[in-house]
């Protein structure tokens, strides 16, 4: 590599860190995908934008992120976006670029209604690391976004859960019985 492609693909690396910890994705993930920064790097970065420790403890998982059948409804939404704004199989990878396309438009579409922190609302996912969970259930095949003949939408699926993998639009209309723990 010449030293001037180098130092592009080092700027490359430097500002797709900005755009994920401007986001507040938390830096453990972050550190998955840029190499060039060590972990205090990311820490300072972060305390430097948003003047506040970056988040630890688990990732969370997206079996937890579904709590009411409504929150199903705006991860679809959320999933399409994704899905449309994707150039990769989504199935097989992770397009960062659409995860972040997509996080904003999502924000932009409910603005000053997403409740970030606990307690959450039906709005999911609540912050960038729920999105990016989600959009890796989907490259890992323990989520899924179907088409419902019935209602002519997308839904959202998460296997493993108390949901049963079926449209939950479809659902709420049939009056079908509520599962899962209230929010
Ligand atoms: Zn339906």
């Amino acid at each position: 590599m010449s030293q001037l492609s180098a130092y592009q693909s080092g700027l490359k690396e430097h500002n797709l860190a900005y755009e994920l910890l401007k986001r507040k994705l938390r830096t453990s993930i972050v550190r998955q995908i840029i190499k060039i920064l060590r972990p205090k790097d990311l820490r300072y970065i972060y305390y430097s934008i948003h003047k506040e420790r970056p988040i630890s403890g688990v990732i969370p998982s997206v079996e937890a992120i579904a709590q009411t059948r409504e929150s199903f409804l705006y991860m679809a939404l959320f999933a399409s976006i994704y899905r449309s704004a994707s150039r990769v199989d989504i199935k097989t990878n992770m397009d960062i670029n659409a995860i972040v396309f997509a996080w904003d438009y999502f924000c932009n579409m409910f603005p000053g209604h997403i409740r970030e922190r606990r307690p959450y609302g039906r709005i999911r996912p609540a912050n960038f690391d729920e999105a990016w969970v989600i959009t890796h259930a989907m490259k890992a095949g323990s989520a899924d976004l179907q088409y419902c003949s019935g209602c002519r939408r997308n839904y959202f699926i998460i296997y493993c859960t108390n949901y049963p993998p079926i449209c939950q639009i479809c659902a709420m209309k049939n009056g079908g019985v509520r599962k899962g723990r209230p929010n």
